[in-house]
């Protein structure tokens, strides 16, 4: 019997890098050095304070049952404290803030939230490709929204023409920016809301990196903006900001009707993170101004220092981020994003994800994470170095 993946499926590109990481594991496997630059997935722990909350919470039988609808009214609220103490944001938790199983799975599901098949779905270029996986899950027509260098990163809604615009249900926004670390002034959110507003579709902020900030000043919440309540939502994760990737924790604030069609989908499909994984989470923000949060930012900011200064020599163009854990870099002359990440893997066993994963208008640019110490950043500058450019 055959098996045929359906069009929703087969229609989506590969997951971004499958050769680079095949390659990669080849590397490994023949026993080469593979310093490894791909993966947006922190590598330091855990704080020890999330951590001695969970190890508390996975003993208390309350939480071997199934967790409540939409999240423990404790984490909510606690999410609630952080964006008035954070943000000036008074949100109610019962109606403003829903719980999520990390915030891949929200923005995953918000499509078949608020999208009907054949509606249009604003999406930038580049971007997280879960934006658009969602979006044709749910039978919607993304759009792409070009980014570049000359406008910092942020969309151009007058480019928007006027017919897509007026067709479009929901646009995804997310600063600080995956791929390209930029940050967007509360002016753009205001240009935004302006814009969701006039056209009447639901905005999406993903605020991944909101807590990882490598400047003085703290990326703004587009919820901040007079009246965003009305047409956004935002994503929050602890996955980055605590180093919680695995633990799968996060949340949605804003718009209430967006939010309950959410948690009406989330319903039929999941029930929720475990409930002593948000009793951590809780924790998590609670202690979200200790030294600890403030030593992974610098310590983002030293190796982002090491890594552009390093690929400057080398002839890559690089502006420092100013926040997220990625340098993004414009490749040397004479060559594209795609064989760079190649000659980079081939010739020197040094990984990053070439611009092509995450857009169509980025080809002649690759991402690093900063998920690797210094020395061996250090050492992949040596050797990219030597190559012969
Ligand atoms: C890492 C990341 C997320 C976070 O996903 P979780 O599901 O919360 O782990 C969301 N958006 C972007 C752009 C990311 O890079």
């Amino acid at each position: 019997m055959a098996f045929s993946l359906p069009q929703r499926l087969a229609s989506l590109p590969p997951y971004l890098f499958i050769d680079i990481d095949r390659k990669r594991r080849a590397a490994l496997a023949a026993g080469h050095d593979v310093i490894n630059f791909g993966v947006g997935d922190p590598d330091q722990p855990t704080p020890g304070f999330v951590i001695d909350r969970l190890q508390r919470a996975v003993r208390d039988p309350v939480h071997h049952r199934y967790p409540p609808d939409g999240g423990l009214p404790e984490f909510r609220q606690q999410a609630a404290d952080f964006f008035r103490r954070r943000h000036g944001v008074d949100l109610d938790p019962e109606r403003e803030v829903l719980g999520l199983v990390g915030s891949k799975e929200g923005l995953g599901h918000l499509p078949l939230a608020v999208v009907e098949p054949g509606q249009r779905v604003l999406i930038p270029d580049p971007a997280y490709p879960v934006y658009r996986a969602a979006t044709l899950f749910a039978g919607g027509l993304p759009y792409a929204m070009q980014l570049s260098a000359e406008n910092d990163w942020l969309p151009q809604f007058d480019a928007i023409p006027a017919e897509v615009a007026r067709a479009a249900v929901l646009m995804f926004l997310n600063y600080p920016n995956n791929p390209t670390g930029a940050v967007a002034p509360r002016t753009f959110f205001e240009r935004a809301v302006e814009f969701a507003r006039r056209h009447d579709l639901v905005l999406a902020h993903d605020a991944a990196y909101s807590e990882v900030y490598l400047g003085s000043e703290r990326p703004p919440s587009v919820l901040e903006v007079e009246g965003a309540r009305d047409v956004a939502v935002e994503f929050h994760s602890l996955s980055k900001t605590f180093n919680m990737t695995g633990w799968r924790l996060g949340f949605a604030a804003g718009r209430p009707d967006v939010l309950a069609a959410l948690a009406k989908v989330k319903a039929n499909l999941d029930s929720g993170a475990f409930g002593a994984i948000q009793e951590a989470g809780i924790e998590a923000y609670a202690g979200i101004d200790r030294p600890e949060i403030a030593a992974t930012r610098k310590l983002y900011r030293q190796r982002a220092e090491v890594l552009c200064a390093g690929l400057r020599s080398i002839g890559f163009r690089v502006d420092p981020p100013k926040a997220t854990f990625y340098v993004w870099a414009g490749v040397p002359p004479g060559y594209d994003g795609m064989q760079v990440a190649n000659k980079l893997l081939d010739e020197a066993f040094v990984v990053c994800i070439p611009g092509i994963g995450f857009g169509e208008g980025v080809a002649n640019y690759v991402r690093f994470a900063l998920t690797v110490d210094t020395d061996r950043i250090a050492t992949a500058i040596a050797r990219l170095r030597k190559l012969h450019w």
